[in-house]
């Protein structure tokens, strides 16, 4: 059944389980996939990440990454001027003889990322086949692969996604009967580190990560291939790997000490990890990340929480936040719920949670200034005027870039709710 909710269609789910999703198609204030550059380069140190756009993409990586991008750190922008189709050629042209001066200057670059746009006159380009050329003149030293950063379609994080969808055309074929796990998503070295030496722990492996710290260690994947998905807005990254025969296993995403013995537990079943040994391994970290999130109950505990669409983080995030920090939840808002990746999620959201998928800006502006709630997630734009109207926000890039993951980190995941709310609560007093 459906129904026209000021603009926006209420769908009520058939049998008992279904969630109301509120679908909303109408304005939307998101950054653009580019901004993923800025953590995906500190990632692969060894990738130089080359925008094919306008000056309004280079001021965007300016202002986003903060720094001095025609100091050429790790990605930059070639800008294309406004001309007609009878120029084409030329850019084509143009853009090789960049590359070529990018890569005489930069011997340190194995990987090219040329990452495309939307402005019109790069629209127009073909940069798939500029890869391939690319590619052809400058193998085997450096491997060059295109993606899309465009704001058109995409929010931010799914510029992480179209660049790791990009990349898994290019590893190997694994042996068929070589059984080995993935862990697909940016995570930060040290996060990577933890999880590995878990991994070690329950006896579990080979275990690569994807992407590597290093484009020459792209991993191989096949039909022996398990995979943990580390993000969830990784939707396009999931089925390009299935389609590689690589097997997605379904767990709640690892926030908080739940969510990561939850999804821990899918790869020890998948490898035939026995309960005890998997209980011996976890349940120290499980106690010690209880601890950690004590410290941060009574700052959150029956606080209301809304969350504006931006990340597709939001329903593992709340799912974090209303069973282990006892908050309510308003309502919970993604740019797109993959039901493939966030189902299991979903499925321990307290029941009648409210959902909204897709960004109706002004309608979700209303609702939220009705509800007054404790604490808004939402990005930069609107966290300045919702908090000169007295609500306390959260910004959810902040959640991108800081470690969050796992058991070591699920005190600062709280800490990053709870400090809002801690410095309104000083302001008061
Ligand atoms: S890709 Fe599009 S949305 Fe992003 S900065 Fe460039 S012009 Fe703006």
């Amino acid at each position: 059944m459906s129904a026209a909710v000021g603009g926006t269609a209420l769908r009520e789910g058939g049998a008992c389980a279904e969630p109301q999703v509120l679908r909303q198609r109408g304005q939307r204030e998101v950054f653009c996939g580019l901004t993923s550059i800025v953590w995906l380069h500190r990632k692969i140190p060894d990738a130089f990440f080359l925008i094919v756009g306008s000056r309004t993409c280079a001021h965007l990586m300016q202002s986003a990454a903060g720094v001095m991008i025609f100091a050429e750190p790790r990605f930059g922008t070639a800008i294309i001027e406004e001309r007609d189709l009878a120029g084409l050629a030329d850019i084509d042209e143009e853009l090789d003889r960049v590359v070529g001066q990018l890569l005489e200057r930069r011997p340190d670059i194995r990987m090219l990322f040329l990452v495309g746009s939307c402005p019109s006159e790069v629209i127009k380009l073909d940069l798939a086949r500029a890869a391939a050329r690319l590619s052809r003149i400058h193998l085997p030293r450096v491997r060059v692969v295109n993606y899309t950063g465009s704001g058109i379609e995409t929010t931010f994080t799914q510029g992480e996604d179209s660049c790791l969808t990009a990349l898994v055309e290019h590893l190997g074929e694994a042996p068929p009967d070589r059984r080995s796990l993935l862990i697909a998503g940016c995570l930060p070295d040290i996060v990577e580190d933890q999880f590995r030496r878990i991994f070690d722990e329950l006896d579990i492996g080979p275990v690569a990560f994807f992407p590597p710290r290093s484009s020459l260690e792209l991993p191989e994947v096949g039909r022996g291939t398990r995979v943990l998905m580390a993000q969830p807005f990784l939707g396009d990254t999931a089925q390009a790997l299935a389609k590689r025969g690589a097997q997605i296993l379904p767990a709640p995403f690892p926030f908080g000490a739940e969510g990561t013995t939850l999804w821990l537990k899918a790869a020890a079943a998948a490898f035939g990890v026995e309960d005890m040994h998997f209980r011996n391994v976890t349940a120290p970290r499980r106690e010690r990340a209880a601890r950690a999130l004590e410290r941060y109950r009574d700052a959150l505990a029956g606080k209301r929480v809304f969350f504006f669409p931006d990340t597709q983080m939001e329903p593992s995030l709340a799912r974090f936040l209303a069973r282990e920090c006892a908050m309510g939840l308003v309502e919970v808002g993604s740019p797109y719920l993959n039901k493939l990746l966030v189902d299991n999620d979903l499925a321990l959201l307290p029941e009648q949670t409210v959902l909204s998928e897709g960004q109706d800006v002004d309608l979700q502006l209303d609702r939220c200034r009705a509800a007054r709630p404790d604490l808004t997630v939402c990005g930069l734009g609107l966290a300045n005027p919702l908090e000169s109207e007295g609500l306390a926000t959260k910004w959810s890039i902040e959640l991108v870039f800081s470690p969050i993951h796992g058991y070591e980190q699920a005190g600062d995941l709280a800490e990053l709710f709870a400090r809002p709310l801690l410095r309104r609560e000083r302001l008061r007093v």
